[in-house]
């Protein structure tokens, strides 16, 4: 985003329609005022026909203007006086006409035979401006027609509007301006924040992702903004975090199997043992070896799941043969410990979801039952059916999770002491990654537990 193009665009913006309001506006006054003008210009020239028929007279059958007594002071009727003229429509003749009629050299005749005459108005445009006339007929006692014609000049109309039209010329762009620069300033003004977000941003890199934008308190959409912005940092640097972490757990757990390998090795090499001694030592090796294999395993799990690209599968798993697989995998596992392992299942248990990501939930919580529980105890795995879920409960007799330590157990990398202390090996993942695909199948893992007695795992997952 560049600020000053945003800027000048609003502005640029905020000015047309200003521009398009004022212009709209000003159309629609100066349309409805000259309106108004020609509607006036119209009554006022009837109005003054109306006062001079009032003084017209038939002398011998021709029309004239008489005046008993004094002029009269009537205003409509002295405007009348200037411009009018009287004619017979017939033979074209003017009876009688005004010295203003006269000076503009107006003698406007329409003869009917011609153009049949109408009552009406109609607009003359002479050196002196335009004037407007109206005619009207007359007749005469013995039943003669004559035209009567009054005029009035447009001229203060005209001027009228043209002192309108130069008032909108300079009005115009001055409102323009006005309008360019307000608009200016409240883009910087409605901007000025986004600057500053934007250098806060500019400012941020992986070694200072604790840092935050500034939030006003406005609680406006910039505010918004900001917001959603510290939040997305407060995630990213959330998996910065957890990254370095499972680079640094990843570096950790490596080391100390590859120098126990590297160990063996060396003092094999050393002292020529035996076939036997050296059959020993390769398949302490191998033991090695496969705990490597199953750490970088898990770890491959966890990243492939946290990565986002992972479509689990949405299909009908059979739990029971689920269940049932495991019992077999496990069997030798447990009976190699001493701890009696027992599977109890109905024969229908089919759930919804992805087979493979299921069966490795189950198998980490088994495998850590059997892991955590000293030689002698018991494991025992049930699984039903309970309302629209399946159920998988596992039970052991074993060590117990100190009840400050539960809610930690399904963090990433989180080992409660005592597992750490009697030096049992893990790395912290299993019950994350069960708790991932549980969560993603819209089931869930829950636990109750108590130091010396043993735990129990609760798994659910919707049924089919
Ligand atoms: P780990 O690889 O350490 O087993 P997990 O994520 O599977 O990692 O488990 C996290 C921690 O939860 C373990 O280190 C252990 O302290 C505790 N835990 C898990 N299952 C049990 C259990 N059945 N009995 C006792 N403690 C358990």
């Amino acid at each position: 985003m560049k600020p000053a193009g945003l800027r000048t665009r609003i502005t640029v913006l905020y000015t047309v329609i200003f521009a398009a309001l004022f212009a709209g506006f000003f159309f629609s006054a100066y349309h409805l005022f000259r309106g108004q003008l020609d509607s006036d210009a119209r009554n006022e020239v009837t109005d003054r026909a109306e006062a001079l028929r009032g003084y017209l007279k038939f002398e011998d059958e021709s029309p004239v203007l008489r005046f008993d007594g004094d002029f009269p002071e009537n205003g409509d009727f002295r405007d009348a006086t200037r411009f009018y003229q009287i004619y017979d429509p017939v033979t074209g003749e003017i009876m009688t006409q005004s010295q203003g009629m006269l000076s503009l050299g107006l003698s406007i005749v329409s003869r009917e035979q011609e153009s049949p005459l109408q009552n009406g108005f109609f607009d003359v445009t002479t050196d002196d401006g335009t004037f407007r006339f109206h005619n009207e007929r007359v007749r005469s006692p013995a039943g003669h027609e004559y035209v009567l014609q009054v005029g009035t000049s447009l001229k203060p109309m005209q001027d009228a509007l043209d002192r309108l039209g130069s008032l909108g010329l300079w009005l115009g762009p001055l409102a323009l301006l006005l309008a360019a620069s307000s608009g200016w300033f409240m883009a910087s003004r409605a901007l000025n924040p986004v600057r500053d977000i934007v250098h806060a941003a500019q400012k941020l890199d992986l070694s200072n992702l604790d840092h935050r934008l500034p939030v006003s308190g406005a609680n406006d959409e910039l505010d918004e903004l900001a917001v959603t912005f510290n939040e997305a940092f407060a995630r990213l640097a959330g998996s910065v975090g957890e990254m370095k972490q499972l680079t640094a757990s990843m570096a950790h757990e490596l080391r100390t199997p590859l120098a126990a390998l590297r160990g063996e090795a060396e003092i094999a090499l050393l002292h020529e043992g035996s076939v036997d001694e050296l059959k020993r030592v390769l398949s302490s090796q191998l033991e090695e070896i496969d705990k490597l294999t199953k750490l970088i395993g898990q770890l491959l799990m966890v990243t492939k799941a946290e990565s986002g690209l992972l479509r689990l599968e949405r299909k009908p798993v059979d739990i029971a043969a689920l269940l049932c697989d495991l019992d077999e995998t496990l069997a030798v596992l447990a009976a190699a410990k001493g701890i009696s392992l027992t599977f109890d299942y109905d024969e229908h248990l089919v759930a919804m979801g992805d087979s493979q990501w299921l069966k490795h939930a189950v198998l980490n919580v088994v495998d850590n039952a059997i892991k955590y529980t000293p030689e002698g105890g018991s494991v025992a795995v049930r699984g039903r059916k309970v309302g629209g879920y399946v159920v998988i409960d596992v039970r052991d007799t074993g060590i117990g999770i100190p009840v400050n330590a539960i809610p930690h157990i399904f963090e990433r990398f989180y080992r409660a002491d005592w597992s750490r202390a009697k030096d049992i090996e893990g790395v912290g993942l299993g019950l994350n990654l069960a708790k991932w695909i549980l969560d993603h199948h819209g089931g869930d893992i829950y636990v109750t537990s108590e130091v010396g007695k043993g735990s129990d795992f609760g798994l659910r997952v919707p049924a089919f």
